[in-house]
């Protein structure tokens, strides 16, 4: 009978494909020669055959197979008709000229006959190769593993949480006490362990098994063992798996002995409590730290020493709540650096709660387990406020001492020095405090040790103390040091013992040396100031005279007391006492330079001028402290100005007069030439014409000076049109010269309220100034505008120029820069000097500047006035 007896061929041949493609192997062996009758493709491939093995029989297709047991497997599964299943069986095959371990799980399945004999064989099978080669990587691993654990005594454990079932290596059971072949059920695990150390072990594993947790697991506690009775410290570690559902689904880690361990530190802890309660005696709190239970325990003296109120207690948490602020960062630093070195030594401030500040000095010690985990801390905490205090005053004496500008030493009671300050070793020239150290006596000029040993040593003796003027002697130099000095005899204050001596010594040199300067400088000037033709004065920083010379107090003919203080306006003349005294007080509050002129009553009776200056003086700190001064009698000078000005004043103004009539007269000739058709002769009268308005306006000028310098100078102010006065005079200039193109650049400026013939008078000076001193220049720029309220006018020329240090001077009375020899320049000096006045009455300001051969640039400004 045949299998496909029932279907047709062509559900056959759709079967054949199918088995073809199946990627599991399958084979179809027929008869008891076990004929290959079906091969696909996959059992092709593991067979490492082609399409040729079909219709071969088993053992022709595979002789490689010989030494292994398939071929009495497939016969027995043929004669027995019982099917035959192989798990992860081992197959060698021969596969491109090479053996092959394979695995499979496999089936031999018999094929029968209605009536049960059997006619073929169906072989199923599936490559497990390669996870059972990752199985075996893995077992070997773990063999691995187990093996290094097992050498460091460490056990090994495993839970599935899945099936409750606990694997457990030989090394744990031993941990428990129990026998190796035991197979430890899970309760049995909990039943030996320490009944004070089960809640903690059961929250332990609680909670690395809520994955929230992380799944780690760490935890120290004690078994009893099952068979032998013995009390053992495990350390435990391992951490939970989860599934993607979150569900733990094994537990697994390491277990490790501790006993000895903490049995250890139990020794040290003992010796450690016995510490404590020394230092309990002697004032100090003590804590404990259980890092195992994470308990704190701390007696009544700590309490009462951190916080002030005595209590014991579990959580030293409430202490450390009294701790300083300012030291939180400190204490962390030192239990940090503790937990490296195992030994904690810190001193912070606590505040008590009554306020008080209190330095606790804390010390303790660490006890750590084999990992470097901190098991037990134990320490004492004490008040050393006191002791801080005392330091801190110490560390402030000795500064004292080491900073002072006296020379301070100390020595033992027989004179040895000991220590010298800096200003000690300074002084007498010691490079080091070795060199310094050396008998008392030594430090003296020799004259002088006969007053050491027959006065200040029994002085210090009886009284404990001897102060007196001293001279030491320069180690280097020999130089004789003269100063004061004084000693003290130290004792030991409980005892009385005698400790040593201290001294003080103060160097007098710069003392004596200063009283000398002074001494003489003061001489010096009450000699110079008494023989002075000029009067000397001096005042405070309040502008009060603190003191006048002989030649003053000759002058006036007042006592020298009478003119202290405001006392000296006395002396003034009543017109000058205003002025002289507003003068004074204005140079005083700018602390500048004081000139001033006034007129006092001389004692013969007589009125004289006299010119007073006088300099502000400033400490090398910078604060000013008063004025230095002298004056100068200026009469006979004065006099002689005074007659010059009249002299000007009467001649300008004779000349006035008949310069006047010479013009109408030219005017009248010019004009009867021209009728008469005499041009030349016109032009001659032309000529005179212009001599007689330059005379005219040197007349003008001198005669404004006098009238400047007699405050006669009159001004009348109006409101006009500035730019339009520029343009007229500018173009009046322009005539005056055919080589100079006068420019004007004039922003808007409106009117302005001044005198319009003086502004103009001005302006014609600047510009006649710069045509005069620039003959090789073709251009004059005059420009105009309004910046700040303030008119700036500005005639730039591009002459001679003016060197920088005459700038200033050219606005002074008669002040002309004397040219070289190529360009003399007509002038009296006046121009710019009634220019400055003129401006200066009007509130304005007025300067230039220049660069010497390239040209001048003259400007003011005047206030807008409404
Ligand atoms: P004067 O021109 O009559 O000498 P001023 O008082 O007008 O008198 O001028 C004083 C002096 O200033 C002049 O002698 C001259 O040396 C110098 N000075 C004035 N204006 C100019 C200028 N634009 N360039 C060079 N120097 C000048």
């Amino acid at each position: 009978m045949n299998i496909a007896s029932d279907i047709n061929q062509d559900e056959i041949d759709i079967l054949r494909t199918l088995i073809q493609e199946i990627p599991d192997p399958i084979g179809l062996y027929v008869g008891r020669e076990m004929r290959i009758r079906v091969a696909n493709k996959a059992i092709h491939k593991t067979w490492g055959k082609t399409e040729t093995v079909v219709g071969k029989t088993f053992r022709e297709a595979l002789p490689e197979l010989d030494d292994q047991s398939f071929y009495k497997l497939l016969d027995d599964v043929y004669t027995t008709g019982i099917t035959y299943e192989a798990k992860q069986q081992r197959i060698d095959l021969l596969i491109d000229g090479e053996f092959k371990i394979h695995y499979f799980d496999f089936t031999y399945k018999p094929l029968k006959h209605t009536d049960g004999t059997v006619w073929g064989i169906l072989n199923t099978a599936k490559d497990l190769t390669d996870v059972v080669l990752a199985q075996q990587r893995a077992d070997e691993a773990d063999a691995r593993r187990q093996f290094t654990l097992e050498a460091a005594g460490i056990g090994n454990w495993d839970l599935n949480i899945v099936t409750n079932e606990v694997w457990w290596d030989d090394r744990c059971k031993e941990l428990y006490g129990f026998n190796k072949d035991y197979n430890v059920p899970y309760d049995e695990v909990l039943r030996y362990m320490h009944p004070l150390d089960r809640p903690r072990v059961d929250e332990a594993v609680m909670a690395s098994l809520d994955p929230s947790s992380g799944g780690v697991y760490d935890i120290r506690f004690r078994t009893i063992g099952a068979d032998d009775n013995q009390l053992r410290w495990l350390h435990c570690k391992g951490r939970a798996y989860f599934d993607s559902e979150n569900k733990p689904f094994r537990f697994s880690g390491i277990a490790q002995d501790i006993t000895e361990q903490i049995l250890a530190d139990e020794k040290a802890r003992s010796a450690e409590q016995l510490t404590q309660l020394a230092a309990e005696a002697a004032g100090a709190g003590t804590f404990f730290i259980d890092f195992i239970n994470n308990e704190t325990i701390y007696s009544p003296t700590l309490s009462k020493i951190l916080s002030g109120v005595e209590r014991s207690g579990q959580k030293r948490g409430d202490l450390l709540k009294f701790i300083h602020p300012d030291d939180v960062d400190k204490r962390k630093v030192a239990f940090d650096e503790a937990l490296i070195t195992g030994k904690l030594n810190y001193e912070v401030r606590f505040k008590w709660a009554d306020g008080s500040v209190h330095w606790i000095k804390t010390l303790g010690s660490y006890v750590f387990d084999p990992e470097g985990k901190p098991v037990v801390l134990m320490g004492t905490s004490q008040d050393i406020t006191a002791e801080v205090e005392a330091r801190e005053e110490q560390k402030r004496l000795l500064w004292l001492m080491e900073n002072s500008n006296d020379f301070i030493s100390l020595s033992t009671h027989d004179g040895h020095v000991t220590y010298v300050n800096k200003t000690g070793l300074e002084l007498m020239g010691f490079n080091n405090l070795e060199e310094a150290q050396r008998h008392n006596s030594e430090y003296l000029l020799p004259d002088e040790i006969e007053k050491l040993r027959v006065e200040i040593n029994p002085l210090l003796l009886n009284d404990g103390r001897w102060e007196g003027n001293i001279t030491y002697k320069h180690f280097i130099t020999g130089e004789a040091i003269p100063g004061h000095g004084m000693s003290l005899l130290l004792r030991e204050p409980v005892s009385g013992e005698l400790l040593g001596r201290a001294s003080l010594f103060r160097d007098l040199r710069p003392d004596i040396a200063a009283r000398k300067a002074l001494s003489d400088s003061e001489q010096l000037f009450r000699g110079i100031t008494q023989a002075s033709p000029t009067a000397l004065w001096m005042s405070d920083e309040n502008a009060m005279i603190t003191y006048v010379n002989q030649i003053w107090v000759d002058w006036t003919g007042y006592p020298l007391e009478s003119h202290l203080g405001e006392g000296w306006l006395n002396a003034v003349l009543k017109e000058d006492i205003e002025q002289a005294a507003t003068k004074f007080l204005a140079d005083y509050n700018d602390r500048k330079y004081h000139e001033s002129q006034f007129r006092i009553r001389h004692t013969d009776g007589t009125t004289r001028w006299i010119v007073c200056t006088g300099n502000p003086q400033f400490t090398e700190a910078g604060d000013f402290f008063g004025y230095i001064g002298a004056c100068v009698d200026i009469t006979e000078q004065k006099q002689l100005q005074n007659q010059k000005d009249e002299f000007i004043g009467i001649a300008s103004h004779e000349l006035k007069t008949p310069v006047t009539s010479i013009k109408a007269y030219a005017q009248v000739l010019e004009a009867m030439f021209r009728k008469s058709g005499d041009e030349r002769k016109a032009n001659m009268i032309v000529k005179m014409n212009n001599q007689i308005d330059r005379l005219t306006s040197l007349i003008g000028d001198l005669l404004d000076v006098t009238k400047i310098q007699s405050g006669r100078l009159q001004f009348n102010d109006t409101l006009f049109d500035f730019n339009q006065l520029i343009q007229d005079m500018v173009e009046d200039l322009q005539r005056t010269t055919d080589k100079h193109q006068i420019i004007t650049e004039l922003k808007p400026i409106g009117e302005v309220y001044a005198d319009k013939d003086r502004i103009g008078q001005v302006l014609t000076n600047l510009v006649t100034n710069a045509i005069k001193y620039s003959p090789d220049a073709d251009k004059i720029i005059v420009q105009a505008e309004v910046i700040d309220n303030e008119v700036m006018v500005c005639v730039q020329d591009f002459g001679i120029g003016i060197s920088h240090d005459k700038k200033d001077k050219v606005f002074e009375q008669f002040y002309r820069v004397s040219g070289d020899k190529q360009h003399t320049f007509p002038g009296l000096g006046l121009g710019l000097y009634i220019s400055s006045e003129i401006i200066k009455r009007e509130g304005g300001r007025i300067w230039v500047n220049s660069v010497q051969g390239k040209g001048s640039t003259f400007c003011f400004s005047l206030p807008i006035k409404k």
